[in-house]
């Protein structure tokens, strides 16, 4: 199938695609160049999106800006609606979708559909929202007098997006901020272009349609000076960054230092504990899940295996067995399980964390070569590890497994926390008393933490996200929405005194105004 035929059955083979879009047609972009898509699984162009420039961006933004002054005045409810009509349009179009997904980014076909289910699960939740963004209410110290907050849109929302999910990530964001009242303004990966344009021109069909052109737009570039630009725009008060650390830092000092808010998901360095108790079948599906599972391209994928000592001998041989019956290829042929990295640095990235490994004296159980094929394609790794050494500590975008041994589960605990990131941990086991340790406050110091279930492969109805140098940002379910609203707390006084709080007088010695 190639990209033509997809865009067909997305309706869009009508389009001129053009990198930078705000209404249901496409828009010419000036002469700011183009970006390659290419298909991971054979490194072959799939197509060639226009770039935006910074006088493409400025225009998108103004426009984003002006449709805000009107959408915020949508009531929320209706503006549930449209978005139910979203997740109407994104469902009709799921097979398509998924498999440009597969097609773009590699991964195989029942992940690219679950990313698009993921997209329409993030719809029906957003609908259910435009009704649910309760403020409280209080009551007031003073006699006759009301109190409340309320919670109001920010304005235009930044969202900038990573390769691995390309479009889940923009609907967790994007779906709530519309249905809070915002406009969304959305730089995806420059490694995922065809599918940030196939998404958005569905959505925007059905926004048009609705009378509600602009509420979302896309700006499509590979340069980092105009990527900055946007961080350091104050007309966007929000920017949600899905992203590396060191990028999602130098995104959080930009817009630190303007005083707005960042939101950042970024790397996790995910461990699996298996204690003496567990149930090791069910523990090797989710440890093979978790690590083999988009190539271990999920900021989620498990990258650390922490086993009793006891069960070491049990679990490895399990493991390899079913490591040695992953098929590896086309991501889009059935039976396939683990699809190829990224690109040709993805690649380079996992030959030298391999090399790493070695030199610290770690031991290869499997995996290890990459393939002497056409595309990205990697073995998945298995190695004897140690938790401290610098190769362990940090996110290798790749899957590389590492195994180590512990004896008691305060060590685990400890083993699994002595890393950087803090995004998701899992523990299996069959005992209460393990796993109330693992969930208490001296447990897991992660986001999201598990038990008897792997370390990826999250809910929306959670709020997702991890501590530590993951960034501290939650989205999706649960009341994620907050972050892209402004709290207002307000105090009305129906009465004819004016009385202070904390009982304060301030005229010549008055009495407060509290009844006598
Ligand atoms: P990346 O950091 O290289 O790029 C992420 C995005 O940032 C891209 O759109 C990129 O173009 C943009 N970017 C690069 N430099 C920028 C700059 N100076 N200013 C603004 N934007 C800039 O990450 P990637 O390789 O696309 O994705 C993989 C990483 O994302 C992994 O570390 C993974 O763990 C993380 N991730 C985290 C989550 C999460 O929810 N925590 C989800 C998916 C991916």
């Amino acid at each position: 199938m190639t990209v033509q035929d997809i865009f067909k059955k997305l309706g869009l083979e009508q389009e001129q695609p053009g990198g930078c879009l705000s209404s249901a047609s496409w828009t010419s972009t000036t002469h700011a160049g183009v970006v390659e898509s290419r298909n991971p699984a054979t490194d072959e162009p799939l197509a060639r999106v226009h770039s935006c420039s910074k006088a493409d961006y400025d225009r998108l933004m103004a426009g984003s800006q002006k449709r805000y002054a009107s959408w915020r005045m949508v009531p929320a409810p209706k503006r549930g609606e449209i978005v139910r009509l979203i997740g109407q349009a994104l469902r009709e179009k799921k097979d398509a979708l998924g498999t440009l997904v597969s097609m773009e980014v590699g991964k195989i076909k029942a992940e690219g559909d679950g990313e698009v289910q993921e997209m329409i699960d993030m719809a029906d939740f957003a609908v259910g929202l435009s009704r649910m963004l309760y403020g409280q209410t209080m009551h007031s110290e003073r006699a006759q007098h009301r109190m409340y907050e309320q919670w109001h849109p920010l304005g235009v929302v930044g969202v900038i997006t990573a390769f691995n999910f390309p479009v889940a990530v923009w609907a967790w964001n994007a779906f709530i901020a519309a249905v809070t009242g915002n406009t969304v303004l959305w730089k995806p990966s420059p490694k995922a272009l065809l599918c940030s344009l196939a998404v958005q021109h569905l959505c925007n069909r059905v926004m048009e349609d609705a009378g509600y052109p602009g509420v979302f737009a896309l700006f499509t570039t590979d340069r980092i000076e105009l990527a900055d630009h946007m961080v350091q725009d104050e007309r966007l008060p929000l920017i949600s960054f899905t992203g590396s650390v060191p990028v999602g830092r130098h995104v959080a000092e930009v817009v630190g230092h303007r005083l707005g808010r960042s939101l950042l998901e970024l790397s996790g360095n995910n461990a699996v504990i298996v204690d003496e108790t567990a149930d090791l079948q069910l523990a090797t599906r989710a440890i093979m899940f978790g690590a083999v599972g988009t190539a271990g391209q999920r900021c989620t994928s498990t990258r650390r295996l922490i086993v009793h000592e006891s069960q070491y001998a049990k679990l490895m041989p399990q493991l390899l067995a079913a490591y040695a019956r992953v098929t590896i290829g086309d991501p889009l042929e059935p039976g396939v399980l683990m699809g190829p990295l990224i690109d040709a640095d993805a690649v380079t990235h996992y030959r030298a964390a391999l090399e790493e490994i070695k030199r610290e004296g770690g031991e290869v159980l499997c995996g290890a070569r990459v393939l002497p094929r056409q595309g990205h394609f990697v073995e998945p790794t298995i190695v004897r590890a140690q938790n401290h050494w610098n190769v362990v500590q940090r996110e290798t975008f790749a899957p590389i497994l590492h195994v180590m041994t512990y004896r008691t589960l305060d060590e685990a605990i400890q083993m699994q926390n002595a890393v950087t990131q803090g995004l998701s941990s899992s523990l299996f086991t069959t005992h209460l008393r393990h796993s109330e340790a693992f969930l208490a406050a001296g447990g897991s110091d992660c986001g999201i933490a598990n038990i008897n279930i792997g370390t990826s492969g999250a809910e929306i109805g959670g709020a997702f996200g991890g501590e530590k140098s993951t960034g501290g940002g939650r989205e999706a379910g649960s009341d994620a929405w907050k972050a892209y609203m402004r709290r207002q707390t307000t105090t009305i006084n129906w009465g004819t005194e004016l009385p202070l709080a904390q009982g304060v007088t301030f005229e010549g010695g008055e009495k407060d105004g509290t009844g006598s």
